[in-house]
């Protein structure tokens, strides 16, 4: 049986088989270009969101280390300077702070 229905592309009214969607293979195709486009300029956004995602990673990465370092060294100043020892006088709650700091 057939129906009279609105082609999704072009808007024109035909009537076809209760599964036809378009009227015409033209219509259909461009329809399913259509799809293949979007889909790639999602792939190429995801893409661009990546590698900005990626770039912000390793420059925290980066930062992270730079923190480390300072931290190691400090600790090193600290041990070598006899510091450390006159706080560990102070009690393990100073010494805990500071190895936490090393986290
Ligand atoms: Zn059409």
């Amino acid at each position: 049986m057939n129906l009279t229905k609105t082609c999704p592309v072009c808007k024109t009214t035909f009537t076809g088989r209760k599964d036809k969607k378009f009227c015409s293979v033209k219509c259909k195709n461009e329809q399913n270009n259509q799809k293949l486009a979007d889909r790639y300029l999602n792939v190429a956004v995801a893409r661009t969101e990546i590698a900005k995602l990626t770039a912000e990673n390793l420059e925290l990465k980066k930062q992270i280390a730079l923190r480390n370092e300072t931290i190691a060294s400090l600790q090193t100043d600290l041990k070598r300077t006899g510091v450390l020892g006159q706080i560990k006088l102070g009690g393990a709650v100073v010494n805990g702070l500071i190895n936490s700091f090393g986290k």
